[in-house]
């Protein structure tokens, strides 16, 4: 009896394992389901990334077509250069970012890099060349390792170390018993929001892309952390196209152009100094900002 319930047990361990597996592909399948609204073109092409021209022609976007959501947005961030969102919360600053990752299409207008309309390459390609920082990060059900290296497959340790670190997340992983081995997720080690956005950061990092989202990427850290990471997001970005959607006025001062959003519409847009002359949205946003107020 002892030598057929070890076997027996090993096998209750080896089903719910399996059982967890299943569960885990079912969602990842829900998952997919979800985003197959979006199927790549049958001639879809390989997007060539030249110098990250990124352009919003004419853009407009609902996800219920009762209640239009985004309304002739246009706007273009030069190769290299960085283009700040601001505005309200609820203003569609987000949904650019989904746009350009392609979670949904335009409903009108179009989305080009380097000339290519995003709708006519291959949704893989188009996320390669893209490194997102989200607003809120879900990670996967894996090793702090695996999450930081999904930027970029393949990646050595000494990399993810390294990314780890310029996210000033590393001196946290270490401090955890399996360091790099731990697990996280859902079921794994429960991380704070800041925690998970810096592991969002080191992932970012370490994928490179040539073209840049940061959407609110700071947003969960406290202020000391925030300058901190600031000042390695800004080299990360330098001489990449970069689009930040920014809640902090103070982190998008030397943007090319600023872009003052407020009911799915591009409301003012100009420099920091420009829209300070302007005296409208942005400058009293500013002028809040600086006097202690949060918006
Ligand atoms: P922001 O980032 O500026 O706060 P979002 O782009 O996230 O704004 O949202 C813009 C508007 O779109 C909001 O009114 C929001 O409620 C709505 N919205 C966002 N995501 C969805 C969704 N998945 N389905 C329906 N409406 C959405
Ligand atoms: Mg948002």
């Amino acid at each position: 009896m002892i030598q057929l319930y070890i076997p027996l047990n090993f096998l209750g361990v080896i089903y719910r394992e399996i059982k967890q597996a299943l569960t885990d592909l079912e969602k990842m399948f829900g998952l997919l389901e979800r985003e197959r609204e979006i199927d790549d073109a049958p001639d879809a092409a390989v997007l060539q990334v030249h110098d990250g021209h990124l352009r919003f022609e004419h853009v407009g976007f609902a996800y219920d077509p009762a209640r239009p959501i985004l309304h002739d947005v246009s706007f273009e961030v030069p190769p290299g250069k960085k283009v700040a969102v601001v505005g309200p919360s609820g203003a569609g600053k987000s949904t650019l970012a989904r746009l350009l990752f392609r979670f949904y299409d335009v409903g009108a207008g179009r989305i080009t890099i380097d000339g290519q309309d995003i709708r006519s390459v291959t949704q893989s390609s188009l996320r390669q060349a893209i490194g997102i920082v989200p607003q809120d990060t879900v990670l996967f059900n894996d090793t702090v390792e695996y999450n930081i290296a999904y930027g970029r497959p393949g990646a050595s340790r000494a990399e993810v170390e390294a990314a780890a670190r310029a996210a000033h997340i590393h001196n946290f992983i270490v401090s955890t018993p399996l360091g790099y081995d731990t697990m996280v997720g859902e079921r794994g080690l429960k991380l704070s929001g800041g925690e998970k956005q810096r592991i969002a950061i080191a992932r970012t990092l370490l994928k490179n892309p040539p073209v840049l989202i940061f959407d609110e990427a700071t947003s969960a850290l406290d202020s000391a952390n925030e300058r901190a990471i600031q000042a390695e997001l800004a080299s990360a970005a330098r001489n990449k196209t970069a689009l930040v959607i920014a809640h902090r006025l103070s982190t998008v001062v030397d943007a090319h152009e600023i872009l003052v959003m407020e009911g799915g519409r591009i409301v003012e847009r100009g420099t920091h100094a420009q829209l300070l002359a302007a005296a409208g949205r942005y400058a009293r946003m500013w002028a809040l900002q600086q006097s202690g107020g949060s918006e």
